[in-house]
């Protein structure tokens, strides 16, 4: 089946709808701060005009092995640790002041027994797929297990798009619903998010209700995208009774105390239960004052409040792991108790992604960077965008280096997704251009690290993410992107 066309408006009809748009996302918090801010204004995230269509079969398949993908990283992190931490260590030397530091903080925050104070751990990921184009695939770009966003604002586009459905706004005649209800679902992961704080928080207090300790975000200072965030805030409160503080990791040294091991709040003397980060996964997150910002990070790991990532969990998300785990020997071993079935579902979302490593497979993947770049797409060790080196300019780069130092990278197959001329609102402009897709889905998980118990592991809603098709990058607050809902076909 093929997806039924945009709708089509007269110019009125699109300044109508567009006004109504912009006073929704206004009226309801689908906004972002611009660059240079002060508290008082924000501005409407960039969205699309419509959803865009994704095939249903592609969507639940997406659904259906996320709590295996889930599974499949906590493992990584308690019953392969040794394997996980030879892997970090070897990282950590191409990447000393990054991975390694990352990786310092784990083995310095392990008691004398080495053991961590707290081993309950909280993932709350999203794995990211394009949608092959000639079979219809899902193939995976990445999986996240830090600082995923986007799970607010995906919510309140859900909400925006199907507010426009039913008030008429898309159809011409303004008589009827251009899309059927179910044709574009609403997005549960502000709630689902919530939730996942919401279960690490009841059991860091013994399964005891009411319990009255907060959640700590770290966040990044001066975040134009913290009304994402606030939105989980909000829902966290509002649903579970559970409060929320906010600190950057320069502030936290000065703001919080522990005692006994316990992370309090210093000026409230509030006990903190759930560490959730949406910080510290990127070098500029501590390069703003390293000696603070590294300590910060020490202590919270340190601490008896359970880490959302904790800092092994985050590591468990590099693009080296992501290349290793696209083995079928490995993802049969860290999944045993999976059928055929479910492991054939997780290895049908791979595309071959290489070592650049002096392996056999790695000399391999050189030479492939080389004769067929436009292939490819070239990634280091990092998170958060922009760091990616695409198709032609692969060769030039590597040249750029050191050959010792290409072992720090992964090489992957490109993905090409469908093309569709959707319209994209950004900066009060409206684009009309091809756009792709990106569809993430969240995920939460509760677990014990030290023993690999699993706790809770549920889905939580997804992400649309649309960009011009001839920009590489699709960060939305980094401007390259918007946020998008599914059209189901
Ligand atoms: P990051 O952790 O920085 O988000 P990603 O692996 O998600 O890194 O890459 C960033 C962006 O690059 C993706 O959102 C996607 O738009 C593009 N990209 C990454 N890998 C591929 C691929 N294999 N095929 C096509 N586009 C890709
Ligand atoms: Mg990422
Ligand atoms: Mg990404």
């Amino acid at each position: 089946m093929s997806p039924k066309p945009f709708p089509e408006l007269s110019p009125e009809n699109e300044v109508e709808l567009t006004e109504s748009l912009l006073q929704w996302c206004l009226g309801n918090g689908l906004v972002m701060y611009p660059p240079n801010f002060n508290n008082f204004s924000a501005n409407n995230s960039p969205i699309t005009l419509f959803p865009t269509p994704l095939p249903k079969s592609s969507f639940t398949t997406a659904q259906e092995i996320q709590k295996l993908y889930n599974e499949l990283y906590i493992n990584v992190v308690t019953k392969e640790k040794t394997w996980l931490v030879d892997i970090l260590k070897e990282l950590s030397k191409y990447d000393a002041d990054f991975t390694g530091k990352l990786f310092e903080v784990y083995q310095q925050s392990l008691d004398k027994h080495g053991q961590l104070v707290q081993p309950l751990s909280l993932g709350l990921f999203r794995s990211d797929y394009m949608v092959h184009s000639d079979s219809n695939e899902i193939k995976q770009i990445e999986f996240n297990t830090v600082s995923v966003s986007f799970g607010g604002l995906s919510t309140k586009i859900g909400e925006l798009h199907n507010y426009l459905n039913s008030s008429g706004a898309y159809d011409q005649a303004h008589s009827s619903k251009y899309y059927e209800d179910k044709e574009i679902p609403i997005s549960n992961s502000i709630e689902e998010l919530a939730h996942g704080l919401a279960d690490a928080d009841f059991h860091y207090n013994d399964k005891k209700q009411d319990s009255k300790t907060i959640v700590l975000f770290i966040v990044q200072p001066g975040e134009r995208n913290c009304f994402d965030q606030r939105h989980i805030e909000y829902a966290l409160l509002k649903n579970h009774g559970i409060k929320s503080h906010r600190l950057t990791l320069e502030d936290v040294g000065e703001k919080v105390v522990i005692k006994s091991d316990k992370l309090y709040i210093k000026s409230t003397l509030d006990e903190v239960s759930v560490v959730y980060y949406r910080s510290g996964y990127a070098p500029s997150d501590y390069d703003i004052n390293p000696d603070k910002t590294w300590s910060a990070r020490l202590l919270l790991e340190k601490s008896m409040a359970v880490k959302c990532p904790s800092v092994l969990t985050q590591l468990s998300g590099a693009k080296k792991i992501q290349q290793i785990l696209t083995k079928k020997e490995i993802v049969s071993k860290l999944l045993p108790n999976s059928s055929t079935q479910d492991i054939e579902k997780i290895l049908s979302t791979f595309v071959a992604i290489y070592p650049l490593d002096d392996s056999e497979e790695g000399k391999l993947a050189q030479k492939l960077a080389f004769e067929h770049p436009e292939r490819f797409v070239l990634k280091p060790q990092r998170e958060g965008g922009g760091n990616n080196i695409y198709k032609e300019n692969i060769p030039g780069f590597l040249t750029s280096l050191d050959k010792s130092e290409w072992g720090a990278y992964i090489l992957m197959e490109i993905i090409n997704p469908p093309n569709y001329k959707n319209k994209i609102i950004r900066n009060g402009e409206i684009f009309h251009e091809n756009i792709i897709s990106e569809l993430g889905i969240f995920g939460t998980i509760l677990f014990n690290e030290s023993t690999g118990d699993i706790l809770t592991n549920k889905n939580a809603g997804w992400l649309l993410r649309s960009k011009f098709s001839t920009s590489n990058e699709g960060g939305v607050a980094a401007g390259f992107g918007c946020v998008d809902n599914i059209y189901l076909y």
